[in-house]
C-alpha cells in the first residue's frame, strides 16, 4: 500500500507537534548534492539537510561502513572498550588544535554545547559565561541561556543565571564583559543563523587574549563552521584567524547524519574532567562512531577541506554577480547572500525549479549549505536557478 504525499502530510499534521515550518516536499533517496522525492523529482540540495551533508547524502563510504556496524553490533555502553571508537577518536583528534587533546561524545550540538559549558564551569570554579547577540547554540535550557536570538529565549524564562551577551564584534564590550568570575566565552564563529555574520579576524584574536588574561575559557561553536565547511578544518585554522580555543564543539555533518555530538577539549582542561563528572546513554555508541570514522576518511580523501574553499570561491563571486544580490557574507560553502527582496519568497520560487536553498534569522539573507563534495557544475546550476529567479 502507498501512502500519497497528502496523506503524509494529513498525518503528520495529525500526529506531530507543531514546531516546524516545513517544506511541501518528502525525500525519499540522495546520492551527492541531490535527492529525490517521493514522486521521483529530483533537487539539488543546496541547504545540505540543515549542513548535515557534509560528504554528501549517502556517501557509499559511509553508508557501508553504517551498514557493516549494524551488523556487528549496533550498541554497547560507554562503559565498555571500543575498537571503532578508539580509531575513529584518534582520526578526529589529529585535526584538533592543539596537540594531547580530547574528546567527549553526546548526541547532538546543544548537547556538545551544555557539556563544554559545564567543564568550563568545573574548569575554573567560576559561574559567568559570556556569549554574542545574534549567536544560536541550540535549544536545551543551558544552551539556550547562551543563544543570543531573543525569539527562541522568549516565553521559557527563567533560564540560567550567570549568562550575558555583548554585541558580536565588539572587542572593548568584550573586554569589559570579561573578568575574573568568568568561566567561558561562547562563540559561533559565523553566527549563520543570525545571518551568516562574521566578526572582523582581529576580534577572535582578541577574544582569545582577554580569556587567557582574565583565566576564562575559550569556546568554539563549531557545529556548522567545523569539519571544513568554512574552507579550513576548524575556524581557527584560517590563516587570517589563527585561534586555538580550549573547546570545540561539533554535531551536524560529523556523522552524516547518525546522531552525535562531541567536544574537543584541550589538555590541560581534560586534566580537571573526573570519572562521573559526565556521561550520555548514546553518545559514542559504535554506528555513530563508524559514520564519523568514514566521514572523516572522506573529507580527507576527497581534499573537500579545500574543495569547499574552491567552490565557495566559486559560488560567493557568481552570487555576487547576481543582480538582486546585494552582499554575499560568510566562508567557504557557509555563505548568506543579502538580497533585495524577501528571502523566503526566493527559496519557495527556486524550490519551484528544483534547488533548495535555506533562509536564516533576517529575512533578506539567503543561506547556503551545500555538501563540500559540490562540483563546478552543481554550482553553476544553482546560480543560473537564482538569477532566473531573481530577474523574474
Ligand atoms: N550550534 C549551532 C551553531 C547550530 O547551528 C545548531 C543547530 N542549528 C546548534 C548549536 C544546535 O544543534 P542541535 O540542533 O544538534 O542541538
Amino acid at each position: 500500500m502507498t501512502t500519497t504525499f497528502d496523506e503524509i502530510v494529513a498525518i503528520e499534521e495529525e500526529t506531530e507537534l507543531r514546531a516546524y515550518a516545513k517544506m511541501p516536499i518528502a525525500p525519499v533517496r540522495g546520492r551527492g548534492a541531490v535527492i529525490v522525492d517521493e514522486q521521483g523529482e529530483e533537487y539539488l540540495d543546496f541547504y545540505g539537510g540543515h549542513a548535515v551533508a557534509l560528504v554528501g547524502h549517502c556517501h557509499p563510504r559511509v553508508v557501508a561502513a553504517i551498514r557493516a556496524q549494524a551488523e556487528a553490533l549496533l550498541f554497547y555502553s560507554n562503559v565498555a572498550r571500543s575498537r571503532v571508537r578508539a580509531l575513529a577518536s584518534r582520526r578526529l583528534l589529529a585535526h584538533a588544535p592543539r596537540p594531547g587533546s580530547k574528546v567527549f561524545y553526546c548526541n547532538s550540538g546543544a548537547e556538545a554545547n551544555e557539556t563544554a559549558l559545564k567543564i568550563a564551569r568545573r574548569a575554573t570554579g567560576r559561574e559567568k559565561v559570556v556569549s554574542f547577540a545574534g549567536s544560536f547554540h541550540g535549544r536545551t535550557i543551558g544552551a539556550l541561556s547562551a543563544t543570543g536570538i531573543p525569539r527562541y529565549r522568549d516565553g521559557v524564562r527563567p533560564l540560567l543565571s550567570g549568562h550575558v551577551h555583548v554585541p558580536f564584534g565588539d572587542e572593548a564590550a568584550l573586554a569589559a564583559a570579561v573578568g575574573a568570575d568568568t568561566a567561558a566565552v561562547l562563540i559561533e564563529p559565523i553566527q549563520s543563523i543570525g545571518g551568516v555574520r562574521a566578526a572582523p579576524p582581529a576580534f577572535y584574536r582578541a577574544a582569545e587574549s582577554i580569556c587567557r588574561e582574565r583565566g576564562a575559557l575559550l569556546i568554539f561553536d563549531e557545529v556548522q563552521t567545523g569539519l571544513g565547511r568554512t574552507g579550513a578544518f576548524f575556524f581557527g585554522d584560517h590563516a587570517d584567524i589563527g585561534v586555538r580555543p580550549h573547546m570545540i564543539t561539533l554535531a551536524k555533518g560529523l556523522a552524516s547524519g547518525v546522531p552525535i555530538g562531541a567536544v574537543i577539549v584541550a589538555p590541560e582542561v581534560a586534566e580537571t574532567v573526573r570519572v562521573g563528572d559526565q556521561g550520555s546513554t548514546f553518545g559514542g555508541g559504535p554506528l555513530a562512531m563508524a559514520a564519523m570514522d568514514a566521514t572523516l576518511a572522506t573529507i580527507e580523501e576527497e581534499g573537500l577541506v579545500g574543495r569547499a574553499a574552491a567552490m565557495g570561491a566559486r559560488l560567493a563571486a557568481g552570487a555576487a554577480r547576481v543582480p538582486g544580490v546585494r552582499e554575499v557574507r560568510g566562508r567557504g560553502l557557509l555563505l548568506g547572500l543579502v538580497l533585495d527582496r524577501p528571502a523566503a519568497e526566493v527559496a519557495a520560487a527556486l524550490l519551484a525549479r528544483r534547488v533548495i536553498a535555506g533562509t536564516s534569522g533576517p529575512p533578506d539573507v539567503l543561506r547556503l549549505l551545500p555538501p563540500l563534495a559540490i562540483g563546478e557544475a552543481e554550482v553553476d546550476r544553482f546560480l543560473a536557478a537564482l538569477e532566473e529567479v531573481l530577474r523574474a
